[in-house]
């Protein structure tokens, strides 16, 4: 099997990967999820920040630039473009649109 795995930490946090391997490897043996399997290839990647952060001030000030940069016919779309949460077909949808539109 090919599992992905999401772990969640504060931006600055020291993280350790391969007792983070071994505690994931563990905890899915302990749900069953994995029984006899053999670990063969394993990669990580560090994503800071990997979801965006949605404030009150970023909602304004994504609405500021993407105006400003509109009147110089750059659209700007998708999750950091948007600074937003959303998913892959959000992203299909969002851009069909715009291609629509302009
Ligand atoms: C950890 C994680 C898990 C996710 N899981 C799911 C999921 O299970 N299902 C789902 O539907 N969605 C998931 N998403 C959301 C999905 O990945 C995003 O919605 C989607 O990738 C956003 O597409 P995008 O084109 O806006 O940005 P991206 O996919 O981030 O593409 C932006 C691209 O621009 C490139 N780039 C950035 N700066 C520059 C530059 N200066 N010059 C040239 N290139 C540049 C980047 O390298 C990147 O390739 C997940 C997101 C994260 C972070």
């Amino acid at each position: 099997m090919s599992l992905y795995v999401e772990i969640g930490a504060p931006h600055d946090a020291a993280l350790d990967i391969d007792a983070l391997r071994a505690r994931v490897l563990g905890d899915l043996h302990h749900e069953g999820i994995v029984t006899d399997h053999r670990l063969i290839s394993h990669h990580h990647v560090i994503l800071d920040p990997a979801y965006v952060h949605i404030t009150q001030a970023s909602l304004a000030e994504t609405a500021r630039l993407k105006a400003e940069l509109a009147t110089h016919d750059v659209h700007s779309v998708g999750r950091y473009g948007g600074w937003t949460y959303c998913s892959i077909e959000d992203n299909l949808i969002e851009t069909r649109e715009l291609a629509q539109r302009l």
